[in-house]
């Protein structure tokens, strides 16, 4: 689930879908966004001056399962006139599956949820590692110490290997790491031990934030798994999910919009940013979010106002 799209190959235009051609330009919300703290290749400064410069008035940082970008990208929001949201995207095992539950508005000094996102940063680490041996078992030598280079040290994900291992020449594209070493039934594949979806909602809303799924339409859920998931979240006191995504069409987003409102979920937005190099997933360029869904920030600036009204008064 990380980094699928290939991030070296420039597709030209006429062979981009028509979905990313046609789509309709500027967002000023973009609410999935990753830096070097986790598999992003900007630094959280670098992405937020970025993002402001793309014309994104409010940005989320979500790095996966860590919140340690979040100081420097609150300075360079602040220098540059953005407002910046703290998030994080934790990585959750449902059934079989991994889901990612993107929390928005979270105090990143909350003590639970530096807990819980340490756990799984301690499974990533043994899962790094794990991952190493098994690739050197399939003829690809010092796979962990390459991928943790490419890693800031706060955590190595399979980005990283992928990285490593379009730069070693041993495959050409990202995708096709995974596609070929990382996912189910390859030689480096580890299956996921992530937190409860019951736990991330738990972490999330302890911290003060609103829980999202992200990008539901990438887990390739049948319908009806996909509305038992959306049930559940909702039971939990999930809040939202990521109609518009920088990996959904234009259909996924219509049905994912019919979905909130059929659960009584709120609509986020965003891009799920990783690189510059990758030329379909742009800071901020994303669909407007259907009409008829309502906005998880549809709330945000009432709740300032209230906050400041109650300061004044
Ligand atoms: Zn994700
Ligand atoms: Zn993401």
């Amino acid at each position: 689930m990380y980094g699928l799209l290939p991030n070296r190959v420039i597709a030209p235009v006429s062979l981009r879908p028509l979905w990313v051609q046609s789509a309709p330009m500027l967002n000023h919300y973009d609410l999935h966004s990753h830096s070097t703290a986790s598999d992003g290749t900007l630094s959280p400064s670098a992405l937020v001056r970025l993002a402001a410069e793309a014309g994104v008035r409010v940005l989320a940082l979500t790095d996966h399962d860590t919140t340690a970008g979040i100081a420097e990208a609150r300075q360079a929001a602040e220098a540059c006139g953005l407002e910046l949201v703290s998030g994080v995207e934790v990585s959750v095992s449902w059934g079989k599956q991994t889901v990612h539950i993107v929390g928005l508005k979270v105090d990143p000094e909350n003590q639970t949820l530096k807990n819980g996102l340490q756990a799984l940063r301690d499974f990533r680490d043994w899962r790094a590692q794990e991952i190493g041996h098994r690739l050197e078992k399939a003829g690809i030598p010092d796979a962990y110490s390459g991928a943790l280079a490419h890693s800031n040290g706060i955590l190595v994900s399979r980005t990283h290997f992928a990285r490593l291992l379009v730069e070693r020449g041993v495959v050409e594209d990202e995708r096709k790491v995974f596609k070929h070493y990382l996912v189910q039934g390859k030689p480096g594949y580890v299956p996921g031990d992530w937190a409860t979806l019951e736990s991330a909602l738990g972490w999330i809303h302890g911290a003060g934030g609103q829980a999202v799924i992200a990008h539901p339409a990438r887990y390739k859920m049948t319908r009806t798994k996909l509305r038992t998931l959306f049930g559940e979240f909702r039971e939990l006191g999930g809040e939202a999910i990521e109609v518009v995504s920088g990996s959904h069409g234009r259909d996924e987003c219509i049905s994912m919009a019919k979905h909130t409102n059929d659960f009584g979920l709120l609509a986020s937005a965003g891009s799920d940013f990783h690189s510059p190099e990758n030329p379909w997933v742009a800071l901020g360029r994303l669909a407007q979010l259907p009409g008829d869904c309502r906005p998880i920030w549809a709330d945000w600036s009432e709740s300032r106002e209230e906050r400041t009204s109650r300061m004044a008064g």
